[in-house]
């Protein structure tokens, strides 16, 4: 198979700045998984994509800065704060040397993805308006189910996950490996989403929503969210290799997120929870 890359550069590469749902959780008994909310990074052999624009992307901006990366694609999932409130801390966007492609699924009906973003940056809410932005963006509003090319070597293909005010599943494809960012998502106990399963199915990794347990999700039955183990039971029917559980809810210490790791890699021992700072080859 041939890999598109550049000499000694890996071919794909994650790497998890904010790992945490619903808000940030920022205190020593959260520190070995991370406080931070939803951005992943993945590095295709050069290409910066990020998926979602929580509080772990300022840590991310200053990276890309360092290592003179001027040009990201933001995929974004949906635009609950947990989602997005990184973005203004985002370095790059004030830099005028810089440019960013950003897309999300199901805002067409609210003037699009630019004008929902301008207005959580618009007094009193935030201070600097997106107008004041330095960096070229360009915005793409798709629908849920869209497939495009994101440049000739990256392939994407989304699909609508459920979730009030809803969100999108994410699948990209590039040097033959495919991941998947799948948060935030709430299902049905003995239905498995078939929308998510098409979506992911053979993925090398599968990023998933596992904000609870299935104890703990009859107590949250509409607040949109999923469980570890139906993250394991998707990935097993689907055939995928690998599980990543993502969007650690805030009430989920340390000590509690050791037991859920073990718990899952007890039950799949592909399974494993992301933490901040975490990086691997897909
Ligand atoms: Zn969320
Ligand atoms: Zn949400």
């Amino acid at each position: 198979m041939r890999r598109y890359t550049r000499p000694g550069r890996a071919a794909f590469v994650v790497r998890f700045w904010g790992v945490r749902g619903s808000i940030a959780c920022p205190s020593p008994s959260h520190a070995r998984y991370g406080g931070n909310t939803s951005c992943v990074q993945l590095d295709l052999g050069g290409t910066q994509v990020i998926l979602d624009a929580g509080t772990g992307m300022r840590g991310l901006g200053r990276r890309l800065l360092e290592r003179g990366e001027r040009d990201a694609s933001l995929l974004l999932t949906h635009v609950h704060w947990d989602h997005t409130a990184g973005l203004p801390f985002f370095g790059p966007l004030y830099s005028e040397a810089c440019a960013m492609r950003v897309f999300a699924c199901g805002l067409q009906s609210l003037g699009g993805v630019r004008e929902v973003l301008s207005g959580q940056m618009a007094a009193p809410n935030f201070p600097v308006p997106l107008s004041a932005l330095r960096a070229r963006l360009e915005f793409q509003d798709l629908v849920a189910g869209d497939a495009f090319a994101l440049s000739p070597t990256v392939w994407v293909r989304t699909a609508g996950l459920n979730h009030p005010d809803g969100a999108t599943g994410y699948r990209v494809e590039h040097a033959g490996r495919a991941l998947c960012y799948v948060t935030d998502t709430e299902h049905t106990p003995g239905e498995p989403d078939e929308r998510v399963l098409s979506l992911i199915e053979g993925a090398d990794l599968v990023i998933y929503d596992s904000t609870y347990t299935d104890a703990e999700l009859p107590a949250h039955v509409g607040w949109g969210h999923s469980t570890w183990q139906e993250g394991i039971r998707l990935c097993r029917r689907a055939s995928a290799k690998r599980l990543a559980l993502f969007h650690h809810d805030p009430d989920h210490d340390d000590t509690f997120m050791d037991q859920v790791e073990a718990d899952a890699r007890a039950t799949w021992p592909a399974a494993f929870a992301a933490r901040e700072g975490m990086q691997l080859e897909v």
